[in-house]
């Protein structure tokens, strides 16, 4: 594995361990040639996927661009990083047992709210406003109203926890 700060070949694994569950062996390595450390992950692939994006190109499906976009709605939440990776990886078996190598990134978007809807309110508000970019303010009431019915919501208080922040659509002047 080529070293990501100086691009010398001759990195070494310093550890290796399972994690999420035996689902994936991450590796600590370090440069001899720099003395940079970073950490691996291998995991198993079932196929190769593709993700068809709104305007119709093609990219190769990267399982850390989910991950990081994960964890920006989940950012500084009471959710483990552990279950962000199961539900990471919950996401992932999901795109690939759906039979197709090409996925529109609209499918994507839409496994991300559902697994966030039931792991944490604030954190699918925060994803579906960027998601659904809350073209109109009915968007916006239609997700608050989601979560209003959602298992992790009592008494149907549907105030935005503190930290949302919402780009609420201007209103019309009259
Ligand atoms: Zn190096």
């Amino acid at each position: 594995m080529r070293c990501p700060y100086c691009s010398s070949e001759n990195t070494q694994v310093k550890d290796s361990r399972p994690t999420e569950e035996n689902a994936a062996i991450r590796r600590r390595r370090v440069c001899p040639d720099c003395g940079g450390r970073f950490t691996t992950f291998e995991r198993v692939q079932l196929r190769e996927l593709t993700v068809i994006k709104r305007a119709g190109r093609r990219v190769v499906f990267d399982r850390d661009k989910l991950s990081r976009s994960v964890e920006i709605a989940l950012r500084k939440r009471p959710v483990e990083p552990d279950r962000i990776e199961r539900m990471v990886s919950g996401i992932v078996r999901q795109l690939e047992s759906m039979g197709e190598s090409e996925i529109p990134s609209s499918a994507i978007g839409q496994l991300v709210m559902e697994a966030l809807r039931g792991l944490d309110p604030v954190a699918y508000v925060r994803f579906a406003s960027v998601y659904r970019d809350f073209r109109e303010a009915a968007d916006f009431h239609e997700v608050l109203g989601e979560i209003a019915h959602g298992p992790m919501t009592e008494g149907g208080d549907a105030e935005p926890a503190s930290g949302v922040r919402l780009r609420m659509p201007a209103e019309p002047e009259h």
